[in-house]
């Protein structure tokens, strides 16, 4: 068995993971993080997009409001590139209690969460979708933040300053002696090979899946795992993002992400964080919800449903509440003192949004066990492509796009992905996969989910010659096969129409369901 050696070992590959990665090796520390999937495979790449202002938490959970609030503010500063400044309002509909609105005011003034009153002529010149008969309307610092992009950026800039990465590395057991933690054995998942990792400090940040890494150190951590789903529309139909002025419950968020914009989402118990399903019953509420900000949004085109698990932290010996009443500040988990379990913490709850103070937090105290003084800087250095502090533009594309079009062909059309950036995305990978390429570029994330842009992809990948046919073939379908998982709840009008015709393209003219692969051995 492989063993390898290291100071800091992360284990999960989302925001919390990544962001400690960085501030590890910003620190000096060599650290190792791994993943049992790619980066940001787990709820980090399945949320809702909003960098919040706080202003949700305001009256509901004021800790969660008043760090959320401030890492907005740093965030806009280390990540510009990942944000894209939309500004939110919260807005009182005649579903909502006009007395919230009150609660509402005074809950941003305690946390300092700058927000102003928008008269409602201005409100809707600036959002004409909006359902007119909104009766007030407040402008908060809320964003849209691209969740792939900054833990990319933060993963770079970990590998920059010697932090290491190993994806597709499953954790299967903890090293312990006695009571040290000492490392963990993992998994390649495609190769089946095991490593052993030695380490000097073992950091659990797998999320929803915390418990699980606890329990093979022998001890109990109570992480509920809060189900929520999205459907993304096909179009922006607002430009900032738009939140009910109500205590937080489902279906009321609208935040606009690149070329979609996403409502949501729910939040109900499951016992799995792997095992749950999107009920129909939850599609109609959300979209519901969505008629009821915009007037006719029912009429608009939803392309995907997809959901993702929070990890909600509850002590033990608190009964299990509703997990949408569970609060949503973060936990460090601090097994030496209250497990007398020496080298081994866990970071769980929080938000995408705090992942960067959950970081600092960490490493703070893994400094201080360690007994050694090393300053957190990620709070004022900047991430990769960040530097000059310029917020992301949704025109950004097009305009490359634009700069090439006669050298570089677009491969996906609605993404505005080229041939050259395709194999470039390639090539940095050993073993690339599209559905990670999916991740990182957006590729087959329009309207026509894949439809006439990923069997090209798939032409190209083989062209690297990374991968025989047979096993190029099994990435366009594992790839087809989780597109349908997201449009297969959501087809009728426009959307049914997409699929037919995705479906006379793969299943007719391509017959993919009898392409050699490694699934097909029949073939
Ligand atoms: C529906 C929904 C919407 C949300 N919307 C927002 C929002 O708009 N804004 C916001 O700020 N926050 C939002 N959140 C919260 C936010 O997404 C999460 O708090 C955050 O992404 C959690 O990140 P994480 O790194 O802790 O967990 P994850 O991203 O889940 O990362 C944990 C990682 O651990 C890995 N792992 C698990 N087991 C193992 C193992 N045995 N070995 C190796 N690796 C393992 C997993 O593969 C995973 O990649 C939302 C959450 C949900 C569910």
């Amino acid at each position: 068995m492989d063993s390898i050696d290291t100071e800091i070992l992360v284990i999960g590959g989302g925001s919390t993971g990544t962001g400690i990665l960085r501030d590890a090796a910003l620190r000096g520390f060599k650290a190792l993080l791994v993943d049992r999937g790619d980066l940001a495979s787990g709820t980090t790449g399945r949320y809702h997009g909003l960098l919040h202002s706080g202003g949700r938490y305001v009256v509901s959970d004021p800790v969660s409001a008043r760090e959320c609030r401030e890492e907005n503010a740093i965030l806009r500063k280390i990540a510009a590139d990942c944000i894209e400044d939309t500004g939110g309002l919260f807005v009182v509909t005649d579903d909502d209690d006009p007395a919230y609105a009150h609660q509402f005011v005074a809950g941003c003034k305690v946390a300092g969460i700058g927000f102003s009153e928008m008269p409602l002529a201005e409100v809707l010149r600036r959002e004409p979708r909006l359902n007119p008969r909104i009766s007030q309307a407040f402008w908060v610092p809320d964003a849209a933040i691209d969740s792939w992009k900054t833990v990319w950026a933060n993963a770079r800039d970990a590998q920059a300053h010697g932090g290491a990465v190993l994806t597709y590395r499953k954790v299967t057991s903890l090293l312990r002696e006695g009571s040290t933690v000492n490392g963990a054995i993992v998994e390649n998942t495609r190769t089946g090979e095991e490593t052993t990792i030695h380490a000097d400090f073992t950091i659990n940040a797998s999320g929803a899946w915390a418990g699980q890494i606890a329990a093979m150190a022998g001890i109990s951590v109570n992480v509920l795992s809060g189900k929520g789903i999205m459907i993304a529309m096909n179009h922006r139909l607002t430009q900032m993002v738009i939140n009910r002025c109500k205590y937080p419950t489902d279906g009321d968020i609208l935040v606009p992400i690149r070329t979609v914009c996403v409502i949501g989402t729910t939040d109900a118990h499951v016992a799995d964080p792997d095992e749950w399903a999107i009920e129909d019953h939850e599609i109609q509420f959300m979209l519901d919800e969505g008629e009821k900000l915009i007037p006719g949004f029912r009429q608009a085109r939803a392309l995907r449903v997809w959901g993702g698990v929070r990890p909600l932290y509850q002590p033990h010996g608190e009964a299990i509440t509703e997990t949408r009443e569970v609060t949503r500040t973060y936990t460090l988990l601090d097994h030496p003192t209250s497990d007398g379990l020496q080298n081994f913490i866990t970071m769980t709850g929080g938000k995408f949004t705090t992942y960067r103070q959950m970081a600092e937090v960490t490493m703070d105290a893994v400094c201080r066990y360690l007994k050694t003084q090393r300053a957190c800087t990620t709070a004022t250095q900047t991430l990769p492509d960040s530097e000059d502090q310029h917020y992301y533009w949704l025109g950004t594309r097009l305009a490359n796009r634009e700069a090439n079009l006669h050298d570089d062909q677009l491969i996906c059309e609605c993404e505005l992905i080229t041939r050259n950036r395709l194999i470039a995305s390639f090539d940095q990978r050993d073993a690339p996969d599209l559905d990670d390429v999916r991740r990182a570029m957006r590729l087959g994330m329009g309207p026509c989910q894949g439809g006439f842009c990923v069997l090209r992809a798939a032409g190209l990948l083989h062209a690297t010659g990374k991968d025989s046919i047979q096993a190029t073939n099994q990435h366009l379908l594992n790839f087809l096969e989780e597109r349908w998982r997201g449009v297969q709840p959501l087809l009728w009008g426009d959307q049914l129409r997409q699929m037919q015709l995705d479906r006379l393209i793969f299943e007719d003219i391509l017959d993919v369901e009898h392409l050699p692969s490694p699934d097909n051995r029949a073939t």
